[in-house]
């Protein structure tokens, strides 16, 4: 039996009483890619953030990276542990070089000197990351840039358990090809990869092994690529119809800017 990478068992959350998830259960084996699909706002960059540790959550269940319980570690010893997550928004940070973020961080992880040079490079020549190497972090870079340069991060910090956060996001149709391609291209036994999408425009490029849906705060179906097919073909709605869940009435209205960034935490 395949190991397993990232399991989460009964996983609650809560902000100020307002719960979110209501009970997430998954697993994840090494050598898998799991997606998880969702409409806005039923949880999911929620789930990607109590698994990171972020705080001000009340969190309830158990998560675990390759059997490490992760529930009472900080941020920077998930990623000890084997967590990555890439942001959906990733931040600039003026003034640190990429070069001297990833060496420093494939060294807390673990990694001597020169081999973190020396994966650095190896990295560097396949996702042509030259021109960005030594400029700051997330600097001045288009939104597709800095999603090729989180999975760069990825490559070189090889974690046990990658979480991307709609990594498609905001991105045209080019670039989702190639951050898929780089994605497809750490795909290996030793990882695992839970990858959040709202679209299933990506999974056309990346196809996962099992597709998960979450709504509000649960994941209510779990199956193969052929789950996304049919998101694509009849959208949420004709997953709740199948589903037996209420349909909620959608009112005609003028798109709203939480339409087009969907991780924003509340109605705009
Ligand atoms: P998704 O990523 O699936 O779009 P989120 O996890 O961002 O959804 O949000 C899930 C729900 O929780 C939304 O209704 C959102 O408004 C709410 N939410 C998320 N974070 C907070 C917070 N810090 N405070 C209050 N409500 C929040
Ligand atoms: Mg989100």
């Amino acid at each position: 039996m395949s190991r397993t990478a990232l399991q989460v068992r009964g996983l609650h959350a809560s902000v100020g009483g307002l719960a979110i998830l209501k009970g997430v259960d998954l697993e994840v084996p090494f050598g898998e890619v799991h997606a998880i699909m969702g409409p806005n706002g039923s949880g999911k960059s929620t789930l990607c953030h109590v698994l990171a540790g972020k705080s001000g959550y009340e969190v309830s269940g158990a998560m675990a990276v390759d059997g490490v319980s992760l529930a009472d570690l900080d941020v920077y010893q998930r990623a000890q542990a084997g967590l990555f997550q890439a942001f959906q928004y990733p931040v600039g940070i003026p003034g640190l070089d990429l070069a001297v973020l990833l060496e420093e961080a494939a060294v807390a992880l673990g990694a001597g000197p020169e081999e973190a040079r020396e994966r650095i490079a190896t990295q560097t020549r396949r996702l042509g990351m030259e021109r960005f190497l030594n400029r700051s972090v997330n600097g001045d870079l288009s939104g597709g840039e800095k999603k090729r340069s989180e999975v760069f991060q990825l490559a070189v910090l090889e974690p046990r358990v990658m979480v991307l956060d709609e990594i498609d996001s905001g991105l045209d149709i080019d670039s989702v090809r190639e951050v898929a391609g780089a994605v497809e291209e750490i795909r290996s036994g030793e990882v695992a990869i839970l990858m959040i999408t709202h679209y299933s425009r990506i999974l056309n490029y990346v196809r996962p092994d099992r597709v998960h849906i979450m709504m509000n705060g649960q994941i209510v179906d779990s199956g193969g690529p052929e789950l996304a097919d049919e998101l694509e073909d009849g959208g949420y709605s004709a997953v709740r119809s199948r589903l037996g869940m209420t349909v909620p009435k959608v009112a005609t209205r003028t798109p709203s800017v939480s339409d087009f960034f969907t991780d924003t935490p509340f109605d705009l």
